[in-house]
């Protein structure tokens, strides 16, 4: 299982980090301070660490000093580009600025992992068996023809899995910014994915906003 460090003071923020990545099948060790993000980075093998840089104690950027060859994603409030270098030139992986959007989180945490090879690069559940490096999907070992945006859809909700999405945001997420779509869209590829895998009762309707895969 792929293990997780959140290293942040702020307790909504630590709670809201751990929650949506434990969602996602990651285990999760929450400490609230420099002082143990050190001594838990030390103790034990972690596959990512999300990291503060205001910490009581030891900054997030000294801490750096101690974690070696483990990744490393900056969610801080210090947004000027002189942080973020700093941060990135310490070896950090990504860097995220406060506020941010939860999903954003997800997503890069999922692209460091996929990154470092510590995913398993596939996702199970039912009869479905989705491989996200050869983009395949297969039912009961027969592989099921998607086409890309299906796939890419497949793949979101797969990643935000048991979160509900809007139609608004997976138009973001899958079609990205340069399409001019509308949401009905999205209601037409949902429906594709529901028959082509036989998954209607895993992809819920949330009433009034969007969608959800429940696993
Ligand atoms: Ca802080």
């Amino acid at each position: 299982m792929v293990k997780i460090l959140i290293v942040e003071d702020e307790k909504p923020i630590n709670d809201l980090v751990r929650f949506n990545l434990e969602l996602m099948g990651y285990e999760c060790t929450q400490v609230f301070d420099g002082n143990k993000g050190v001594e838990e980075a030390c103790k034990q093998k972690y596959d990512l660490i999300i990291l503060d840089v205001m910490l009581p104690e030891i900054s997030g950027f000294e801490i750096m000093e101690y974690i070696k060859g483990t990744p490393v994603i900056f969610v801080t409030a210090r947004s000027s580009p002189q942080d973020k270098i700093k941060g990135l030139r310490l070896g950090a992986d990504d860097y995220i600025t406060k506020p941010f959007d939860i999903l954003e989180l997800t997503e890069r945490v999922k692209a460091v992992l996929r990154r470092t090879k510590k995913d398993t690069g596939f996702f199970e559940f039912d009869d479905i068996r989705i491989e996200f490096d050869n983009r395949r999907v297969f039912k009961k070992g027969n592989e099921i023809l998607l086409k890309p945006r299906e796939f890419d859809l497949l793949e979101v909700l797969v990643n935000n899995r048991n979160l509900a999405l809007s139609r608004e945001r997976l138009l973001d997420l899958v079609w990205e910014f340069d399409y001019e779509g509308d949401t009905r869209t999205v209601d037409v590829h949902i429906q594709r994915l529901r028959q082509k895998l036989g998954i209607s009762d895993r992809i819920k309707t949330v009433y009034k906003t969007g969608y959800r895969l429940e696993v």
